[in-house]
């Protein structure tokens, strides 16, 4: 099997494909059991790829550590200037790394483009900045030492992604990593393997040493697996679900203690006050859940509406629902295509036949939709009862609408999960926003928005303002409760990737 391979990308272009194993600057045959990639659209078979076994990650860890004996030495202009010129290169080539990822995940070409690639070459730019601004302190104990803390690189680091959102949360984790001086092994999900191998070809061109970011191909069980419990990988950070997040834990404790992040599951509450700009709240409750066919960790996946406005609020979220254009990745239109992949198209719908059979009144869809094989009809469910299996986390484009009466009760319903991911508040009243906002278990919460992002953030430079409009709609993470440990992006992803060394010095005299 070779290691790259020409393909036809749906936007017109051609393009070389690499399909091997990103190990030491260089696309090498893998030992696993090769992944075949599809359109989830077309359902055409795009490419196969290699896959590590867990001797190839060995291989990997084994670069990383050689590369890691000079790159810790490296200075931080060094490692901004490649962290820029790797942007440079992403930005040269933002049309294919999207047709790609559009053709590989199912979303939306204008998206890929507006909001994935934008998204992660403004990441890395982000990141190229912070590496000559985290450092120590010194620490005042009195005249007869001088103390002060070094931030130092925790060395060889694994990361894991998923299929959601592949190149943004891919550049989510090497960025602030090689920000710190880290070396990586980054594996991306099976369904979605193809952008993140064309962003390991620009690694090579832009510069970086042989062996600082290797880039693998592999399924979680085998290839996740090897990683998260390897002896010598001091750090994982992974994205994904929860069960996986948890044994990713437990193999971290039973192997070397790795440090662990995580960045799990959400049924994230998003609240509409009876004082709320009804308009806008109906197009963020919108794209709060509908956005990326509501495979988004931070979906609002539940919508707690004011009983003053629920009818009207109803009738309105029909109108704009039916509004959304669903169809070809590629057409100019289209806001949603299929589900990443039959595998979640039928979890999803599974999930949505029980939750009829438990009761749940569909106001709108509720069934496959008909632009193709993997296509489900935005969905918004009330009357959802409460061992319903709509409560969990359905990472689809479905809606759980509920009444409330007032903050305590609507506060009581936002907070009745094991999820802390995130939140939305609608009131014009400040003091409610900020109670609110306060009382919410979770990582972040949205006041008169959804999803959007300061600017310091990925999304929030995006050039024109019908792409800002959905960049905007996307949203940064780390959870309460079972949504995850530690935070990615913003100053926070630094102390994620590195440790403190405290030094002492006892002066004579
Ligand atoms: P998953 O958690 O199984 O996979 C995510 C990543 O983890 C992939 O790269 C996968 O290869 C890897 N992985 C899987 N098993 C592993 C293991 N045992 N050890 C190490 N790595 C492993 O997610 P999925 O099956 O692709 O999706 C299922 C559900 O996960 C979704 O319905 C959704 O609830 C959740 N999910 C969450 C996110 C998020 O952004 N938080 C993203 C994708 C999926």
């Amino acid at each position: 099997m070779t290691t790259f391979t020409d393909l036809s990308l749906r936007n017109g272009r051609t393009f070389t494909q690499p399909t091997g194993l990103f190990i030491n600057n260089e696309f090498v045959a893998g030992q696993g059991q090769p992944i075949e990639s599809y359109d989830p659209y077309t359902g055409k078979q795009i490419a196969t790829v290699h896959a590590a076994s867990p001797e190839d990650v060995e291989k990997a860890v084994a670069a990383a550590e050689k590369a890691f004996d000079s790159w810790k030495h490296e200075s931080s202009a060094s490692r901004a200037r490649l962290l820029h010129k790797l942007a440079d290169l992403m930005e040269r080539d933002l049309e294919n790394l999207a047709a790609i990822e559009a053709m590989d995940s199912g979303k939306a070409y204008k998206i890929a483009q507006a909001v994935d690639i934008k998204g992660a070459i403004d990441t890395i730019r982000y990141f190229a900045g912070w590496t000559d601004k985290s450092f120590g302190q010194t620490i005042d104990t009195g005249p007869s030492s001088l103390n002060y803390t070094r931030h130092e690189p925790i060395g060889v680091v694994g990361q894991i992604v998923p299929w959601n959102f592949p190149l943004l949360i891919w550049a989510w984790k090497i960025a602030p990593a090689i920000a710190c001086g880290n070396v990586c092994i980054i594996k991306s999900a099976e369904q979605t393997p193809l952008s993140a191998l064309c962003a390991a070809a620009l690694i090579k061109e832009a510069g970086f040493p042989p062996g600082v970011i290797n880039v693998i191909t592999g399924v979680g069980n085998v290839t996740g697996a090897a990683m998260a419990s390897h002896p010598r990988i001091r750090k994982i950070a992974f994205t994904g679900s929860t069960p996986v997040g948890r044994s990713i834990l437990k193999a971290a404790a039973d192997s070397n203690l790795k440090r662990v992040t995580l960045e799990l599951g959400g049924k994230s509450p998003n609240i509409v006050c009876e004082d709320a700009d009804f308009e806008k709240a109906v197009e963020s409750v919108t794209m709060g859940i509908f956005f990326n066919h509501g495979q988004n960790c931070c979906a609002g996946s539940r919508a707690y509406i004011h009983d003053g406005i629920f009818d009207r609020f109803v009738a309105a979220i029909k109108i704009r629902v039916s509004s959304l254009a669903i169809g070809d990745p590629f057409d100019e239109a289209t806001f949603q295509g299929p589900q990443v992949s039959k595998l979640q198209f039928d979890r999803i719908m599974d999930l949505v036949e029980k939750g009829k059979a438990h009761g749940a009144e569909a106001i709108i869809g509720g069934n496959r939709h008909n632009a193709g094989d993997l296509f489900i009809e935005p969905t918004i469910f009330t009357k959802i009862s409460q061992d319903s299996p709509l409560r969990g986390e359905i990472f689809g484009p479905v809606l759980c609408l509920e009444r409330f009466t007032d903050l305590k009760d609507v506060v009581r319903k936002a907070n009745d999960t094991e999820f802390g991911l995130a939140a939305g508040v609608h009131t014009k009243n400040i003091d409610k926003a900020i109670r609110l906002a306060n009382e919410i278990e979770s990582g972040i919460v949205w006041v008169n928005t959804y999803g959007s992002l300061p600017p310091q953030m990925p999304m929030g430079k995006s050039s024109s303002p019908a792409e800002r409009k959905v960049a905007d709609r996307i949203s940064i993470l780390g959870g309460f409760k079972q949504s995850g440990i530690g935070r990615d992006l913003g100053a926070q992803a630094m102390s994620e990737y590195s440790q403190i060394k405290a030094v002492q010095i006892a002066l004579a005299g």
